[in-house]
């Protein structure tokens, strides 16, 4: 995963700057934060492929905030490896219940926090789900990459079939361009919320014809539903 954007939560100056470093020498773009809140602002603008999270922050620990982001819709898939000084089994356990999926001890070596990265990043890439799914007489297949609606053939282009696999894979709850953005296009992608509606505008011109375009509902100043509850 080259050029992962990695998001180091770490309040001492000296351990932030060598996180730092050692994040961008192995190729990966570096977004820092010192504390829970500039943490937050840093993903409002730009959502990380990992989060490098100290336990010991000011006002808001490590584990608290890993739960925060565990609870957020944004932040809830992003791997997070927690830093600590502590290394005891108890702590370890906390950590991994609080959402992080793995650990590592201060002080510890590049080379391993760097292979722990590694292969969190790795078990993190979204395998591409095989399963045909249906939903209300619609049915898509990604290894064919067909759809048909109520048995009729629909043409999707590549961003529309995303899109609507999406949709099918969670109906019935409301999802907000951004999220859209990064669940359809990915992290990796800058695209404005904009292109959100066009996509969603084609989708549901190709559902026109066989009566299907309101299952893609504007929910106003939220974003997009997919619903066969009409
Ligand atoms: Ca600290």
């Amino acid at each position: 995963m080259m050029n992962a954007k990695i998001l180091i939560v770490e309040d001492e100056p000296a351990i932030q700057e060598l996180l730092a470093f050692n994040v961008m020498q192995a190729g990966f773009l570096a977004l820092r934060a010192a504390d829970a809140e500039s943490a937050w602002q840093q993903i409002r603008g730009n959502l990380p492929d990992l989060i490098l999270l100290d336990w010991m922050l000011p006002n808001t620990s490590g584990v608290v905030l890993a739960k925060q982001f565990r609870a957020d819709a944004r932040t809830k898939d992003i791997p997070i490896i927690m830093l600590t000084a502590r290394g005891d089994e108890r702590d370890k356990i906390l950590g991994l219940e609080s959402g992080a999926d793995d650990y590592i001890t201060k002080p510890f070596s590049p080379r391993e926090l760097m292979a722990r990265i590694r292969a969190v990043l790795r078990r993190h890439i979204p395998a591409m789900p095989d399963e045909t799914v249906a939903a209300g007489g619609l049915e898509l297949s990604p290894t064919s990459h067909r759809v048909t609606a109520k048995g009729r053939a629909i043409e999707l282009g590549p961003t529309e079939f995303r899109l609507l696999h999406f949709f099918m894979t969670h109906a019935e709850r409301v999802y907000s361009r951004t999220q859209l953005l990064d669940q359809v296009w990915g992290t990796q992608v800058f695209v404005e919320e904009r292109t959100v509606d066009v996509h969603i505008r084609r989708l549901r011109a190709a559902l026109e014809p066989v009566e299907m375009d309101n299952v893609i509902q504007t929910v106003r100043g939220s974003g997009y539903r997919f619903s066969i509850n009409l």
